[in-house]
Protein backbone atom coordinates (compact mmCIF):
# COMPACT_ATOMS: atom_id res chain seq x y z
CA UNK A 1 0.00 0.00 0.00
CA UNK A 2 1.25 2.89 -1.29
CA UNK A 3 1.21 6.66 0.61
CA UNK A 4 -1.63 7.19 -2.06
CA UNK A 5 -3.50 3.99 -1.81
CA UNK A 6 -2.93 4.31 2.42
CA UNK A 7 -5.04 8.30 2.56
CA UNK A 8 -7.75 6.40 0.11
CA UNK A 9 -8.52 3.13 2.34
CA UNK A 10 -7.98 5.28 5.39
CA UNK A 11 -10.92 7.74 4.44
CA UNK A 12 -12.92 4.65 3.31
CA UNK A 13 -12.80 3.28 6.60
CA UNK A 14 -13.39 6.20 8.38
CA UNK A 15 -17.02 7.07 5.59
CA UNK A 16 -17.62 3.15 6.37
CA UNK A 17 -17.59 3.77 10.28
CA UNK A 18 -19.84 6.77 10.26
CA UNK A 19 -22.15 5.12 7.65
CA UNK A 20 -21.95 1.86 10.32
CA UNK A 21 -23.47 3.85 13.27
CA UNK A 22 -25.72 5.67 11.11
CA UNK A 23 -27.43 2.29 10.60
CA UNK A 24 -26.75 0.15 13.56
CA UNK A 25 -30.72 0.32 14.49
CA UNK A 26 -31.44 -1.57 10.82
CA UNK A 27 -29.04 -4.52 11.94
CA UNK A 28 -29.99 -8.02 14.10
CA UNK A 29 -28.23 -6.76 17.57
CA UNK A 30 -26.64 -10.06 17.84
CA UNK A 31 -25.16 -11.91 14.37
CA UNK A 32 -27.78 -14.07 12.78
CA UNK A 33 -25.07 -16.91 12.05
CA UNK A 34 -24.34 -20.44 12.84
CA UNK A 35 -20.81 -21.45 13.65
CA UNK A 36 -18.75 -22.44 10.98
CA UNK A 37 -20.70 -20.19 8.29
CA UNK A 38 -17.94 -17.07 8.41
CA UNK A 39 -14.95 -19.94 8.49
CA UNK A 40 -16.35 -21.61 5.64
CA UNK A 41 -16.13 -18.29 3.28
CA UNK A 42 -12.28 -17.73 4.32
CA UNK A 43 -9.65 -19.45 2.50
CA UNK A 44 -7.97 -22.08 3.94
CA UNK A 45 -4.52 -21.36 2.84
CA UNK A 46 -2.79 -17.86 3.38
CA UNK A 47 -2.64 -16.08 -0.02
CA UNK A 48 0.97 -16.31 -1.80
CA UNK A 49 0.29 -13.07 -4.17
CA UNK A 50 -0.97 -10.06 -2.74
CA UNK A 51 -4.85 -9.11 -3.57
CA UNK A 52 -6.39 -5.59 -4.52
CA UNK A 53 -7.95 -3.62 -1.78
CA UNK A 54 -11.33 -3.28 -3.38
CA UNK A 55 -11.64 -7.19 -3.36
CA UNK A 56 -10.81 -7.34 0.57
CA UNK A 57 -12.60 -4.36 1.46
CA UNK A 58 -15.68 -5.95 -0.54
CA UNK A 59 -15.15 -9.49 1.61
CA UNK A 60 -15.29 -7.51 4.77
CA UNK A 61 -18.58 -5.61 4.17
CA UNK A 62 -19.82 -9.41 2.78
CA UNK A 63 -18.48 -12.05 4.81
CA UNK A 64 -17.61 -9.91 8.47
CA UNK A 65 -19.83 -7.67 8.84
CA UNK A 66 -22.83 -10.19 8.82
CA UNK A 67 -21.02 -12.42 11.06
CA UNK A 68 -20.77 -9.41 13.98
CA UNK A 69 -23.08 -8.86 16.31
CA UNK A 70 -23.35 -5.12 17.30
CA UNK A 71 -22.10 -3.93 20.77
CA UNK A 72 -22.51 -0.61 19.52
CA UNK A 73 -26.21 -1.19 19.13
CA UNK A 74 -28.36 0.98 21.01
CA UNK A 75 -30.67 -1.91 21.80
CA UNK A 76 -27.35 -3.84 23.08
CA UNK A 77 -28.63 -5.18 26.31
CA UNK A 78 -27.14 -8.31 27.32
CA UNK A 79 -23.40 -8.61 29.43
CA UNK A 80 -22.45 -5.15 30.51
CA UNK A 81 -21.90 -2.75 27.69
CA UNK A 82 -18.52 -2.64 25.56
CA UNK A 83 -19.25 0.83 24.73
CA UNK A 84 -17.00 3.32 22.03
CA UNK A 85 -18.22 6.96 21.84
CA UNK A 86 -17.87 8.27 18.64
CA UNK A 87 -15.40 10.84 20.09
CA UNK A 88 -13.41 8.09 21.42
CA UNK A 89 -13.32 6.35 17.68
CA UNK A 90 -11.54 8.77 16.20
CA UNK A 91 -8.84 9.02 18.90
CA UNK A 92 -8.42 5.47 18.51
CA UNK A 93 -7.69 6.07 14.62
CA UNK A 94 -4.86 8.56 15.83
CA UNK A 95 -3.77 6.10 18.64
CA UNK A 96 -3.64 3.59 15.39
CA UNK A 97 -2.19 5.54 12.99
CA UNK A 98 0.52 6.80 15.78
CA UNK A 99 0.86 2.61 16.70
CA UNK A 100 2.90 3.37 19.37
CA UNK A 101 4.30 1.21 22.48
CA UNK A 102 4.00 2.21 25.69
CA UNK A 103 6.24 0.42 27.55
CA UNK A 104 8.45 3.43 29.11
CA UNK A 105 8.40 6.91 29.46
CA UNK A 106 11.23 7.32 26.40
CA UNK A 107 9.27 5.09 24.32
CA UNK A 108 6.44 7.38 24.50
CA UNK A 109 6.23 10.43 26.62
CA UNK A 110 3.60 12.31 25.51
CA UNK A 111 1.56 8.81 26.20
CA UNK A 112 2.84 8.24 29.69
CA UNK A 113 2.34 11.32 31.30
CA UNK A 114 -1.37 11.89 29.47
CA UNK A 115 -1.87 8.75 31.19
CA UNK A 116 -0.75 9.68 34.61
CA UNK A 117 -3.32 12.83 33.91
CA UNK A 118 -6.32 10.75 33.10
CA UNK A 119 -5.53 8.33 36.14
CA UNK A 120 -5.84 11.25 38.33
CA UNK A 121 -8.76 13.05 36.06
CA UNK A 122 -10.81 9.91 36.99
CA UNK A 123 -9.78 9.57 40.45
CA UNK A 124 -11.48 13.27 40.99
CA UNK A 125 -14.47 12.26 38.82
CA UNK A 126 -14.85 9.45 40.81
CA UNK A 127 -14.44 11.25 44.57
CA UNK A 128 -11.41 9.17 45.25
CA UNK A 129 -8.98 10.30 47.65
CA UNK A 130 -5.47 11.96 46.63
CA UNK A 131 -3.56 8.85 47.87
CA UNK A 132 -5.08 6.89 44.65
CA UNK A 133 -3.10 6.60 41.58
CA UNK A 134 -2.44 4.05 38.68
CA UNK A 135 -2.37 3.05 35.49
CA UNK A 136 -4.67 2.03 32.40
CA UNK A 137 -5.02 -1.98 31.40
CA UNK A 138 -6.88 -3.57 28.45
CA UNK A 139 -9.42 -4.98 30.89
CA UNK A 140 -10.50 -5.61 34.69
CA UNK A 141 -9.10 -9.13 34.19
CA UNK A 142 -5.61 -8.20 33.82
CA UNK A 143 -6.48 -5.17 37.15
CA UNK A 144 -7.11 -7.91 39.12
CA UNK A 145 -4.35 -10.01 37.77
CA UNK A 146 -2.41 -7.64 39.25
CA UNK A 147 -4.37 -7.23 42.30
CA UNK A 148 -3.77 -10.76 43.29
CA UNK A 149 -0.08 -11.11 42.83
CA UNK A 150 0.60 -7.97 44.77
CA UNK A 151 -1.39 -9.59 47.66
CA UNK A 152 0.50 -12.64 47.32
CA UNK A 153 3.86 -11.30 47.10
CA UNK A 154 2.94 -8.58 49.92
CA UNK A 155 1.81 -12.04 51.99
CA UNK A 156 4.89 -14.07 51.53
CA UNK A 157 7.12 -10.42 51.71
CA UNK A 158 7.75 -10.96 48.36
CA UNK A 159 9.43 -14.06 48.33
CA UNK A 160 7.57 -15.89 45.76
CA UNK A 161 8.18 -13.90 42.55
CA UNK A 162 11.89 -15.35 43.69
CA UNK A 163 11.07 -18.88 45.07
CA UNK A 164 8.42 -19.75 44.07
CA UNK A 165 5.32 -21.40 45.85
CA UNK A 166 6.21 -24.75 46.33
CA UNK A 167 7.52 -23.98 49.90
CA UNK A 168 5.23 -20.98 51.21
CA UNK A 169 2.29 -21.77 53.32
CA UNK A 170 -1.15 -22.61 51.74
CA UNK A 171 -2.14 -19.19 50.72
CA UNK A 172 -6.15 -18.08 50.88
CA UNK A 173 -8.22 -15.26 49.62
CA UNK A 174 -11.62 -14.37 49.98
CA UNK A 175 -14.18 -13.13 48.16
CA UNK A 176 -18.22 -12.92 47.88
CA UNK A 177 -20.00 -16.16 45.80
CA UNK A 178 -21.43 -12.95 43.55
CA UNK A 179 -17.47 -12.42 42.33
CA UNK A 180 -16.78 -12.39 38.58
CA UNK A 181 -14.95 -15.25 37.34
CA UNK A 182 -11.69 -13.04 36.50
CA UNK A 183 -11.34 -13.49 40.18
CA UNK A 184 -11.41 -16.92 39.89
CA UNK A 185 -9.06 -16.99 36.67
CA UNK A 186 -6.86 -14.50 38.25
CA UNK A 187 -5.99 -16.72 41.26
CA UNK A 188 -5.66 -19.72 39.22
CA UNK A 189 -3.38 -17.65 37.28
CA UNK A 190 -1.48 -16.65 40.56
CA UNK A 191 -0.40 -19.98 41.94
CA UNK A 192 -2.58 -19.85 44.92
CA UNK A 193 -5.39 -22.21 43.39
CA UNK A 194 -9.06 -22.33 42.96
CA UNK A 195 -9.25 -24.61 46.21
CA UNK A 196 -8.01 -21.71 48.10
CA UNK A 197 -10.67 -19.15 47.47
CA UNK A 198 -12.90 -18.59 50.29
CA UNK A 199 -16.66 -17.84 49.03
CA UNK A 200 -18.37 -15.88 51.97
CA UNK A 201 -22.02 -16.05 52.55
CA UNK A 202 -23.91 -13.43 51.50
CA UNK A 203 -26.66 -11.41 52.85
CA UNK A 204 -29.33 -8.35 52.25
CA UNK A 205 -30.55 -7.46 48.79
CA UNK A 206 -27.75 -6.19 47.55
CA UNK A 207 -26.08 -10.17 48.45
CA UNK A 208 -23.39 -8.20 50.08
CA UNK A 209 -20.29 -10.56 51.45
CA UNK A 210 -21.24 -10.94 55.14
CA UNK A 211 -18.49 -9.49 57.39
CA UNK A 212 -18.68 -11.67 60.56
CA UNK A 213 -18.65 -14.66 57.95
CA UNK A 214 -15.14 -13.02 56.26
CA UNK A 215 -13.78 -12.49 59.86
CA UNK A 216 -14.46 -15.95 61.05
CA UNK A 217 -13.27 -17.65 57.82
CA UNK A 218 -9.98 -16.12 58.25
CA UNK A 219 -9.45 -16.84 62.11
CA UNK A 220 -10.43 -20.65 60.85
CA UNK A 221 -7.81 -20.48 58.30
CA UNK A 222 -5.02 -18.97 60.32
CA UNK A 223 -5.92 -21.57 63.14
CA UNK A 224 -5.45 -24.01 60.70
CA UNK A 225 -2.06 -22.70 59.35
CA UNK A 226 -2.95 -20.82 56.29
CA UNK A 227 -1.93 -17.23 55.31
CA UNK A 228 -4.64 -15.57 54.65
CA UNK A 229 -3.32 -12.78 51.80
CA UNK A 230 -6.10 -10.75 50.68
CA UNK A 231 -10.16 -10.03 49.91
CA UNK A 232 -12.00 -9.27 46.82
CA UNK A 233 -15.15 -7.33 47.25
CA UNK A 234 -17.38 -6.72 44.65
CA UNK A 235 -19.25 -3.55 43.65
CA UNK A 236 -21.70 -4.22 41.06
CA UNK A 237 -21.49 -8.12 40.25
CA UNK A 238 -22.10 -9.32 36.36
CA UNK A 239 -25.41 -11.58 37.93
CA UNK A 240 -27.42 -9.14 39.71
CA UNK A 241 -25.52 -6.41 40.58
CA UNK A 242 -24.07 -7.35 43.69
CA UNK A 243 -22.44 -4.51 45.88
CA UNK A 244 -20.30 -6.27 48.98
CA UNK A 245 -19.98 -3.85 51.81
CA UNK A 246 -16.91 -2.31 51.34
CA UNK A 247 -16.52 -0.23 54.68
CA UNK A 248 -17.32 -3.74 56.34
CA UNK A 249 -15.01 -5.64 54.31
CA UNK A 250 -12.33 -3.12 54.58
CA UNK A 251 -12.92 -3.17 58.78
CA UNK A 252 -12.23 -6.73 58.97
CA UNK A 253 -9.20 -6.68 56.27
CA UNK A 254 -7.60 -3.95 58.74
CA UNK A 255 -7.88 -6.34 61.97
CA UNK A 256 -5.86 -8.99 59.81
CA UNK A 257 -3.43 -6.41 57.52
CA UNK A 258 -4.86 -7.35 55.01
CA UNK A 259 -4.94 -6.10 50.99
CA UNK A 260 -8.54 -5.47 49.72
CA UNK A 261 -9.38 -5.32 45.84
CA UNK A 262 -12.54 -3.98 44.75
CA UNK A 263 -14.08 -4.70 41.71
CA UNK A 264 -15.86 -2.36 40.32
CA UNK A 265 -15.60 -3.12 36.33
CA UNK A 266 -19.10 -2.12 35.37
CA UNK A 267 -20.24 0.17 38.67
CA UNK A 268 -17.51 1.90 38.40
CA UNK A 269 -18.27 4.83 36.19
CA UNK A 270 -21.58 5.56 37.86
CA UNK A 271 -19.74 6.48 40.89
CA UNK A 272 -19.16 9.50 38.78
CA UNK A 273 -22.58 10.96 39.94
CA UNK A 274 -22.64 11.72 44.17
CA UNK A 275 -25.73 9.72 44.60
CA UNK A 276 -24.73 6.32 43.53
CA UNK A 277 -21.66 6.45 45.68
CA UNK A 278 -23.32 5.25 48.92
CA UNK A 279 -23.56 1.62 47.10
CA UNK A 280 -19.26 1.30 47.52
CA UNK A 281 -18.91 3.17 50.49
CA UNK A 282 -15.45 2.24 51.65
CA UNK A 283 -13.72 2.18 48.51
CA UNK A 284 -11.68 4.97 49.26
CA UNK A 285 -10.34 2.68 52.14
CA UNK A 286 -9.21 -0.44 50.09
CA UNK A 287 -6.11 -0.77 48.61
CA UNK A 288 -6.99 -1.24 44.97
CA UNK A 289 -9.65 -0.70 42.80
CA UNK A 290 -10.81 -1.58 38.89
CA UNK A 291 -13.54 -0.38 36.88
CA UNK A 292 -13.76 -0.29 33.05
CA UNK A 293 -14.55 2.92 31.01
CA UNK A 294 -15.34 0.80 28.39
CA UNK A 295 -18.10 -0.49 30.14
CA UNK A 296 -20.36 2.58 30.45
CA UNK A 297 -18.82 5.76 30.66
CA UNK A 298 -18.10 5.82 26.86
CA UNK A 299 -14.37 4.66 25.95
CA UNK A 300 -13.38 2.73 23.55
CA UNK A 301 -13.34 -1.04 24.24
CA UNK A 302 -10.43 -1.38 25.69
CA UNK A 303 -10.00 0.82 28.56
CA UNK A 304 -9.54 -0.89 31.92
CA UNK A 305 -8.87 1.55 34.74
CA UNK A 306 -6.88 0.27 38.10
CA UNK A 307 -6.32 2.67 40.96
CA UNK A 308 -3.68 1.64 43.62
CA UNK A 309 -2.65 3.04 46.77
CA UNK A 310 1.02 1.41 47.10
CA UNK A 311 2.52 2.08 43.71
CA UNK A 312 5.55 0.57 45.30
CA UNK A 313 4.05 -2.50 46.11
CA UNK A 314 2.36 -2.98 42.48
CA UNK A 315 6.16 -2.07 41.27
CA UNK A 316 7.74 -4.14 43.28
CA UNK A 317 5.63 -7.28 42.19
CA UNK A 318 5.53 -6.20 39.00
CA UNK A 319 8.49 -4.32 37.80
CA UNK A 320 11.81 -6.49 35.55
CA UNK A 321 14.52 -4.63 34.09
CA UNK A 322 16.66 -6.30 31.53
CA UNK A 323 19.43 -4.38 30.45
CA UNK A 324 17.82 -2.94 27.47
CA UNK A 325 14.80 -1.36 28.70
CA UNK A 326 17.06 0.49 31.35
CA UNK A 327 17.33 4.24 30.73
CA UNK A 328 20.65 5.53 29.31
CA UNK A 329 19.44 9.29 29.23
CA UNK A 330 21.49 11.09 31.66
CA UNK A 331 19.05 13.99 32.06
CA UNK A 332 18.00 14.80 35.19
CA UNK A 333 14.79 16.06 34.23
CA UNK A 334 13.88 11.68 33.37
CA UNK A 335 14.53 11.35 37.02
CA UNK A 336 11.07 9.73 38.44
CA UNK A 337 9.68 8.96 34.75
CA UNK A 338 6.99 6.67 34.94
CA UNK A 339 7.47 3.07 32.85
CA UNK A 340 3.82 2.01 32.92
CA UNK A 341 5.43 -1.59 32.09
CA UNK A 342 6.54 -1.87 35.83
CA UNK A 343 3.01 -1.40 36.77
CA UNK A 344 1.27 -4.29 34.44
CA UNK A 345 1.93 -7.70 33.44
CA UNK A 346 2.49 -6.61 29.82
CA UNK A 347 5.93 -4.87 28.54
CA UNK A 348 3.77 -3.58 25.39
CA UNK A 349 0.88 -1.75 26.25
CA UNK A 350 -0.92 0.33 23.63
CA UNK A 351 -2.20 4.37 23.92
CA UNK A 352 -5.32 4.03 25.51
CA UNK A 353 -5.32 7.09 27.73
CA UNK A 354 -5.82 9.51 24.49
CA UNK A 355 -9.57 7.90 24.06
CA UNK A 356 -9.94 8.75 27.93
CA UNK A 357 -8.66 12.55 27.26
CA UNK A 358 -10.96 13.00 24.00
CA UNK A 359 -14.20 11.71 25.76
CA UNK A 360 -13.67 14.14 29.11
CA UNK A 361 -13.09 16.77 26.93
CA UNK A 362 -15.75 16.21 24.36
CA UNK A 363 -18.42 15.75 27.02
CA UNK A 364 -17.30 16.75 29.92
CA UNK A 365 -18.53 14.99 33.27
CA UNK A 366 -21.87 16.33 33.54
CA UNK A 367 -23.27 15.39 30.11
CA UNK A 368 -21.98 11.57 31.11
CA UNK A 369 -23.40 11.80 34.42
CA UNK A 370 -26.87 12.86 32.61
CA UNK A 371 -26.02 9.44 30.58
CA UNK A 372 -25.84 7.21 33.21
CA UNK A 373 -28.86 9.07 35.40
CA UNK A 374 -31.19 8.44 31.84
CA UNK A 375 -30.03 4.70 32.12
CA UNK A 376 -30.75 4.12 35.41
CA UNK A 377 -34.12 5.67 35.26
CA UNK A 378 -34.96 3.96 32.21
CA UNK A 379 -34.34 0.12 33.94
CA UNK A 380 -36.04 1.21 36.99
CA UNK A 381 -38.89 2.29 34.34
CA UNK A 382 -38.75 -0.81 32.37
CA UNK A 383 -38.41 -3.12 35.99
CA UNK A 384 -41.61 -1.22 37.21
CA UNK A 385 -43.58 -1.86 33.38
CA UNK A 386 -42.67 -5.85 33.52
CA UNK A 387 -43.20 -6.40 36.97
CA UNK A 388 -46.85 -4.87 36.71
CA UNK A 389 -47.76 -7.11 33.05
CA UNK A 390 -49.61 -10.14 33.42
CA UNK A 391 -47.33 -13.19 34.20
CA UNK A 392 -43.83 -11.78 34.46
CA UNK A 393 -41.97 -11.30 37.58
CA UNK A 394 -39.22 -8.83 38.26
CA UNK A 395 -36.60 -11.30 40.43
CA UNK A 396 -33.93 -8.89 41.68
CA UNK A 397 -35.05 -4.94 41.74
CA UNK A 398 -32.50 -2.80 39.70
CA UNK A 399 -29.36 -2.19 40.50
CA UNK A 400 -28.14 0.86 39.11
CA UNK A 401 -29.28 0.22 35.17
CA UNK A 402 -29.44 -3.36 35.84
CA UNK A 403 -31.99 -5.52 37.03
CA UNK A 404 -33.71 -9.69 36.30
CA UNK A 405 -37.09 -11.09 35.27
CA UNK A 406 -38.53 -14.10 34.27
CA UNK A 407 -41.50 -15.04 32.70
CA UNK A 408 -43.51 -17.46 34.83
CA UNK A 409 -47.03 -17.38 32.90
CA UNK A 410 -49.56 -19.11 35.06
CA UNK A 411 -47.00 -20.46 37.41
CA UNK A 412 -47.33 -24.11 36.03
CA UNK A 413 -45.14 -26.34 33.88
CA UNK A 414 -41.18 -26.11 33.24
CA UNK A 415 -40.60 -22.05 33.99
CA UNK A 416 -36.87 -21.90 33.23
CA UNK A 417 -37.62 -23.76 29.87
CA UNK A 418 -40.13 -21.15 29.21
CA UNK A 419 -37.68 -19.01 30.08
CA UNK A 420 -34.50 -20.44 27.97
CA UNK A 421 -36.71 -20.70 25.21
CA UNK A 422 -38.22 -16.93 25.50
CA UNK A 423 -34.55 -15.66 25.18
CA UNK A 424 -33.45 -18.04 22.70
CA UNK A 425 -36.24 -16.33 20.73
CA UNK A 426 -35.73 -12.87 21.34
CA UNK A 427 -31.91 -12.87 20.32
CA UNK A 428 -33.30 -15.36 17.20
CA UNK A 429 -35.29 -12.02 16.22
CA UNK A 430 -31.91 -9.42 16.55
CA UNK A 431 -34.39 -6.74 17.78
CA UNK A 432 -32.75 -6.84 21.01
CA UNK A 433 -30.14 -9.09 22.62
CA UNK A 434 -30.04 -10.21 26.52
CA UNK A 435 -28.19 -12.50 28.70
CA UNK A 436 -29.07 -14.44 31.37
CA UNK A 437 -28.01 -15.77 34.80
CA UNK A 438 -29.28 -18.50 37.87
CA UNK A 439 -30.80 -17.15 40.96
CA UNK A 440 -31.28 -19.06 43.96
CA UNK A 441 -31.07 -22.17 41.41
CA UNK A 442 -33.52 -20.32 38.53
CA UNK A 443 -32.77 -19.08 34.91
CA UNK A 444 -33.59 -15.31 35.12
CA UNK A 445 -32.99 -12.83 32.50
CA UNK A 446 -30.63 -10.00 32.72
CA UNK A 447 -31.35 -6.27 31.35
CA UNK A 448 -29.10 -3.92 31.57
CA UNK A 449 -29.06 -0.25 29.71
CA UNK A 450 -25.64 1.23 29.24
CA UNK A 451 -25.50 1.92 25.56
CA UNK A 452 -23.87 5.24 24.44
CA UNK A 453 -26.83 5.77 21.87
CA UNK A 454 -29.31 3.99 23.61
CA UNK A 455 -32.55 5.97 24.05
CA UNK A 456 -35.42 5.92 26.38
CA UNK A 457 -37.38 4.83 22.75
CA UNK A 458 -34.96 1.63 22.45
CA UNK A 459 -35.63 0.45 25.99
CA UNK A 460 -39.21 1.05 25.35
CA UNK A 461 -39.01 -1.18 22.14
CA UNK A 462 -37.68 -3.96 24.02
CA UNK A 463 -40.36 -4.22 26.39
CA UNK A 464 -42.44 -4.34 23.14
CA UNK A 465 -40.42 -6.76 21.83
CA UNK A 466 -40.35 -9.11 25.24
CA UNK A 467 -44.23 -9.09 25.23
CA UNK A 468 -44.56 -10.37 21.80
CA UNK A 469 -42.03 -13.01 22.45
CA UNK A 470 -44.03 -14.78 25.04
CA UNK A 471 -47.44 -14.26 22.63
N1 LIG B 1 -15.76 -7.81 36.84
C1 LIG B 1 -17.06 -7.65 36.55
C2 LIG B 1 -18.01 -7.25 37.63
C3 LIG B 1 -17.51 -7.87 35.24
O1 LIG B 1 -18.81 -7.73 34.96
C4 LIG B 1 -16.59 -8.23 34.25
C5 LIG B 1 -17.03 -8.44 32.85
O2 LIG B 1 -18.13 -8.17 32.47
C6 LIG B 1 -15.26 -8.38 34.61
C7 LIG B 1 -14.86 -8.16 35.91
C8 LIG B 1 -14.21 -8.76 33.60
O3 LIG B 1 -14.05 -7.70 32.75
P1 LIG B 1 -12.97 -7.70 31.57
O4 LIG B 1 -13.67 -8.25 30.38
O5 LIG B 1 -12.64 -6.25 31.43
O6 LIG B 1 -11.83 -8.52 31.99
Amino acid sequence: MNIDDFRRWSRRAADWGVAYRETLRDRPVRAQTRPGDIARQIGDTPPENPEAMEAIFADFEKIIVPGMTHWQHPRFFAYFPANAAPVSVVAEYLATAMAAQCMLWQTSPAATELETRMMDWLRQALGLPEDFTGVIHDTASSATFAAVLTMREKALKWRGNSGGLSAAPKLRIYASAQNHSSVDKAIRMAGIGEDNIVRIADEGALRSMRPAALEAAISADLASGFLPCGIIACAGATGMGAFDSVDGVVAVARKFGLHVHVDAAWAGSAMICTEFRHLWAGAELADSIVFNPHKWLGAQFDCSVYFVRDPHALVKTLAIKPQYLQNTSRDPVHDGEINYSEWSAPLGRRFRALKLWFLLRAYGLEALRTMIRNHVSWAEGLARKLAATKGFEVVTEPVLSLFTFRFVGDGCGNIDALNRDLITRINDSGRIYLTQTIIDGNFVIRFQVGGFETSEADVDAAYAAICEMVG
